[in-house]
Parts: C-alpha cells; structure tokens; sequence
C-alpha cells in the first residue's frame, strides 16, 4: 500500500526542507507545485509564465490550473508507492479535488502534517531565506553556494518584504481554512516547527508513521528492516 503525504504551513515554516527530507528517505517523489511552476517558468511554458505574474505577488494561481498539474503530476507511474506533496493543497476547493484524485488511485492512506510556526518567526526566516538561482533549491544555513548543483544563491523574489507579509495573509485566508478541513480525520498531526531542525524531522517520521499505521497503511514507504515506531507524546 502506498504512503501519501500533504506537508502543510505557512510560507517558512520549513515544510519544505521536511517534504524533501522525508521523501528522499523512504524513497518517495516530492512534488512541489512551487517548483514544478519555477521549472514551467524557466522553460517558457506559457501556463507558467501566466501563473508568475501572481507567484510575484504573492498571491495564489487559480485552482483550475493548480488541479490540473496535480492531476498530470499524480498520474505518472512513481506516484504508485505514494508521494509527498509541498504546497499543494492550498484552497479548500484543491483539497476536495485531491480527495477525488485519491478516490480515484485507491492507493493508501492520505496522512497531513501541519508544520506550526508562530508567524513573527515566519518573518523572521523569511527575510534571510535564499535558493538556488540555478536549480531553485532551499539554501542550507550558512553555505555560500547551492549544496546540489554549486549554483549562485538568491533572495526569492516572492520573499521580499511586502511581498512576504501577502503571503503570510493570503495563507491565513485561503489556507488556513485548509487545516480545519482536515482537522477532524485520524491521520492529521500537527509539528511543533520552531523546534530544532533534527527535532522536527523526527516528529515528522513519527507522526506520519504513526498516522499511516492507525488506518492500516504506510509500511510502502518505509525502508526494508527498519522499525515501526509507536505512538508517543501528545501532539
Ligand atoms: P511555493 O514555492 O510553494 O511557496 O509557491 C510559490 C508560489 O507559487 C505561491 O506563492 C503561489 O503563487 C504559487 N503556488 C504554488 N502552489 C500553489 C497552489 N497549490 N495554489 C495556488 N498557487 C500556488
């Protein structure tokens, strides 16, 4: 059975960082809507190039065409063990097509971790975050260049001041809604994200394998040997 996870939070939250960790641990494709639009955008795709007008804004892409590249995304064959999805969903309405999609693959459990973070801390991240100029990955704190390709870091351009303060608004508005959506099922958690880097990842592992296994999922997306762990504090 597969194992397919949402990493939620707002913008800085570092789910991010913990979408890429974790799939390339259990061997999982991470989709990032925010990156496969990025990648459209450097390769002119007139979709995208539409789409980044907004991404400069800060504000949302409609969900029509969010939903499409999911659906497009969802069905290539290395979704089939599960997926991680960062950024996606981010509207109400993105959540019920995923459901629909989910409906459709019968592919195991759905499990979302919200990633909390107090928003002065978002600001504060935020306004010193840098990327890849070359291949758009998240910069590690305190390298000069991109740990993947060497590449020139740069400041976002939607993590620029005013910019960000728009996202964290417009994710207060259209996303937030999102986790009261979800709140309700057995396979939500939610991560304390202002905790040390390696505290949180071992959260995250935790609470997606503990959600996975309370409805009889999961064990697809762990490595062979490796230990399931019990349910443990209180989240
Ligand atoms: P991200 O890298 O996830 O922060 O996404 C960067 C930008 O891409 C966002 O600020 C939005 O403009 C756009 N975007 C990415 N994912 C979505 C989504 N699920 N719904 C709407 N817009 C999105």
């Amino acid at each position: 059975m597969g194992l397919n996870v949402i990493m939620m939070g707002p913008p800085g939250a570092g789910k991010g960082t913990q979408a890429d960790r974790f799939a390339r641990e259990r061997g999982l494709p991470k989709i990032s809507t925010g990156d496969m639009l990025r990648e459209g955008i450097k390769d002119q795709n007139p979709v995208a190039l539409e789409a980044q007008k907004l991404m400069d804004r800060g504000e949302l892409v409609d969900d029509s065409t969010i939903i499409a590249i999911v659906r497009d995304r969802l069905g290539r064959a290395d979704t089939r063990r599960g997926f991680v999805l960062d950024g996606f969903p981010r509207t109400v309405g993105q959540a019920v097509a995923l459901d629909r999609l989910m409906e459709e693959r019968a592919e195991g459990p759905l499990v979302v971790i919200d990633v909390s973070v107090p928003e002065q801390e978002l600001v504060r991240r935020l306004g010193s975050r840098k990327i890849c100029g070359s291949c758009g990955t998240n910069a590690e704190a305190g390298k000069p260049a991109c740990g993947k390709c060497g590449g020139a870091l740069v400041v976002r351009a939607d993590d620029d001041g005013q910019v960000v303060l728009e996202r964290l608004k417009i994710y207060e508005r259209a996303t937030r809604p999102v986790l009261d959506y979800y709140r309700t099922r057995t396979t939500f958690r939610v991560v304390n994200g202002a905790q040390a880097l390696e505290q949180v990842a071992r959260d995250v592992d935790r609470m997606i394998d503990d959600a996975a296994a309370s409805v009889g999922g999961g064990a697809a997306g762990r490595r062979p040997g490796e230990r399931r762990m019990s349910a443990g504090a209180a989240e």
